[in-house]
């Protein structure tokens, strides 16, 4: 019984790898088309819906149904076959062979039987965490934080550096490839395959041709072209929707079922979850709240329009207001030491920034009545400096039953909350098939 798509098989253009229940994880390793090769990786860990014949869709069907087992098992493991054939709702031999592949993927381990006084008990299964790693990639405008995670989670290399400028999506892309190779060579030994790549960017990322925006990256077309490059799947998305996902996955957003997170990065973004799934809107663009006009009236802004909110209430609309006090070419990070320090200029300069953010979070309340109101981002400031404050800002903007029933609070991952959150967006669709419509493959 095949477990992968054979090589070379009609529905993929990728280069495809020997994972056979008879292969071990130390020989999957990756045909010389990609560019990471070198490194093991293992492509068709994460299901894709785009199969076309009626060979490949009753496979990707097989593979769907034993990645449902395999999240049933991620989330409530160990667990004996006939626990995940009660809770999936799979007959016990269909769940059985199932299990049993995914054991002979390495995917999921079989705990020791241990012998009772009516015999042996049923063998407990669990997710094998080392079986493969994801990466999660922040591209900023400025810096760009990439991370190295394996299947439960853990952050095995982490890296920060600046951001190149790029005139090409090829020169993008380039990069990016780069960075990974540059975390897979930093990963101890020995490394498990490369299931896939997460990339967050910031700005307008579409899923469908405006002909109006030349600004915008398409999704598609760039995850083709990362994909084609690195040979494993590839997705990309707007750094404040694969925020949101790291904060459903990983962070404060865990126990939520409908949060807006805000991505206070050198713009200003908002990440918005609906009964735990990332609202995206019609084309992709949800959730551009720095473009709305809250802002410092008067300023122009990259957008093409003036008064944005995220000329003040962003790392970038920091700097501006620091230059507008005579403290040109100023750090953020100086600038918060100067508020600790009690300098009337950087007090001014905060208290501005708080007031235009109270107002942003204030509208994002009225429009969606989320649970709660995370403040996230890489240039989130110190807390301590803005969020007392802003809670008082926001509940001036609030009608009294809002802003009693609204929770908020910063969040705890910090700037590391983008590259986990793309690193999420793999293990979303390696366990949570359910992205994937069934149509497709039904
Ligand atoms: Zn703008």
């Amino acid at each position: 019984m095949e477990t992968q798509r054979p090589n070379g098989s009609p529905e993929s253009s990728r280069p495809s790898f020997t994972t056979t229940r008879s292969v071990q994880l130390a020989e999957r390793t990756e045909t010389p088309a990609g560019m990471l090769a070198g490194f093991p990786t293992w492509p068709h860990l994460v299901v894709s819906p785009k199969t076309t014949s009626p060979a490949g869709r009753s496979i990707e069907k097989r593979r769907i149904r034993k990645h449902q087992l395999l999240n049933v098992i991620r989330e409530h493991g160990p667990l004996s076959r006939a626990d995940i054939a009660k809770i999936s709702g799979y007959n016990l031999p269909s769940v059985s062979s199932l299990v049993d592949e995914l054991v002979s993927d390495g995917i999921v381990v079989e705990e020791e039987a241990r012998p009772t006084s009516r015999g042996r008990r049923p063998i407990p299964v669990l997710l094998n965490h080392k079986a493969a790693v994801v990466i999660g990639i922040d591209l900023g405008t400025k810096t760009t934080i990439g991370v190295l995670m394996n299947l439960g989670g853990d952050v095995l290399v982490r890296i920060e550096r600046p951001t190149p400028s790029f005139r090409t999506p090829d020169g993008k892309a380039d990069d990016v490839v780069k960075f990974a190779m540059d975390l897979l060579s930093q990963c101890p030994q020995p490394l498990a395959p490369l299931a896939g790549v997460g990339v967050g960017i910031s700005g307008l990322i579409g899923t469908r041709r405006s002909e109006q925006e030349n600004s915008v990256i398409f999704e598609e077309q760039f995850q083709s072209l990362l994909a084609e490059r690195l040979g494993v799947p590839a997705l990309v998305k707007n750094d404040s929707q694969m925020l949101s996902l790291g904060s459903l996955w990983f962070g404060s957003g865990a126990g939520y079922e409908t949060f807006a997170i805000l991505n206070i990065a050198e713009g200003l973004g908002l990440g918005f979850v609906i009964n735990r799934r990332v609202y995206r809107g019609a084309m992709g663009f949800a959730g551009d709240i720095g473009h709305t006009p809250m802002g410092d009236s008067g300023i122009p802004c990259y957008c093409g329009n003036t008064g944005c909110t995220e000329n003040v209430a962003s790392g970038n609309g920091l700097l501006r207001l620091a230059k507008q006090e005579g403290l040109e070419g100023i750090e953020q990070h100086e600038l918060e030491e100067m508020f600790h320090a009690g300098d009337e200029r950087a007090r001014r300069i905060f208290r501005r920034f708080t007031e235009v953010l109270g107002r942003a979070v204030a509208t994002v309340v009225h429009l969606y009545n989320p649970e709660v109101v995370i403040l996230a981002g890489r240039c989130a400031p110190d807390s301590s400096i803005y969020f007392d404050q802003l809670k008082h800002e926001a509940a001036l903007h609030m009608r009294p039953s809002l802003a009693h029933s609204t929770e908020f609070f910063p969040c705890k991952l910090r700037e590391d909350a983008v590259p986990r959150g793309s690193a999420a967006s793999v293990l979303h669709h390696i366990f949570s098939s359910a992205h994937v419509d069934l149509e497709q493959v039904l």
